[in-house]
């Protein structure tokens, strides 16, 4: 009876311990940006922890700020140091968590939309984002597609690829000033800092999957994400069919 009322109570102790645990890794995952404090030069692109070696001489002019403040002014989170980053919680739909199996199993209704306001070629989009929640968000932001590479177009600065011309037709007509919606999946953003997402329409369809299936677009598997099989099954497929770009 005693040792039964013993593991019993380490049970609920264990159990306890876990919850704790758990809230404190949550709270680690998603820290409140407004009270975070973070270090920052007046020039530098990055901001810091306090005790950044790459701050050690900038002296005086190193100031703390908020993590939002970081996050408003487009600061980047420094390599070196690794200071808090903001995940943008449950407001930034992130397709790798919990990770979907497929691309068309997304929650439409936690995406962000966003108006397009010019197609730039057959993966890239510029989009006009009316609320622009969470912060890292801006109102007007730059979109590559994420998963895919579709062939260079004339006025691009690389040489044209074969099918680039018809990938951006097709975007255009697809997508040129209609409202879409948005999610994301481990990386927001690129090296240039343009915004890393996957494109619905308001029917369901995500069109970083469609341009692959219909030979518009490339799977792009340099980088990983969520979608990389399903996105690779699609070109074996369009290949196969001899779709698009695949038709030379
Ligand atoms: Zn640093």
């Amino acid at each position: 009876m005693r040792r039964g009322a013993r593991s019993e109570k380490t049970a609920v102790l264990f159990v306890f311990l876990l919850i704790l645990s758990c809230s404190v890794k949550a709270e680690q995952q998603t820290p409140d940006a407004a009270k975070t404090l973070v270090w920052v030069t007046p020039s530098g692109k990055k901001y810091h922890k306090e005790n950044c070696p790459t701050l050690k001489n900038s002296g005086s002019t190193v100031k703390s700020i908020s993590l939002e403040d970081a996050l408003q002014r487009g600061l980047e989170p420094c390599s070196v140091c690794n200071p808090p980053v903001y995940t943008g919680g449950a407001d930034l739909y992130r397709l790798n968590n919990p990770p979907l199996r497929s691309a068309r199993d997304a929650q439409l209704s936690r995406m962000i939309p966003a108006r397009v306001t010019e197609v730039v070629d057959g993966d890239t989009i510029k989009v006009r984002i009316p609320n622009p929640h969470p912060i890292q968000l801006k109102t007007d932001e730059t979109i590559r597609f994420l998963g895919i590479d579709a062939p260079e177009t004339s006025t691009s600065p690389r040489p044209a690829g074969y099918y680039g011309e018809e990938a951006k037709t097709y975007v255009a007509k697809l997508l040129g000033g209609k409202d879409i919606l948005l999610a994301f999946d481990w990386d927001l953003r690129d090296k240039y800092g343009r915004l890393l997402a996957y494109i619905y329409l308001q029917d369901g369809k995500c069109v970083n999957l469609m341009l692959v299936e219909q030979g518009y677009a490339f799977a792009y598997v340099h980088f990983p994400f969520q979608f990389m099989d399903e996105f690779t099954q699609a070109q074996a497929a369009a290949k196969k069919q001899r779709w698009g770009l695949w038709s030379r």
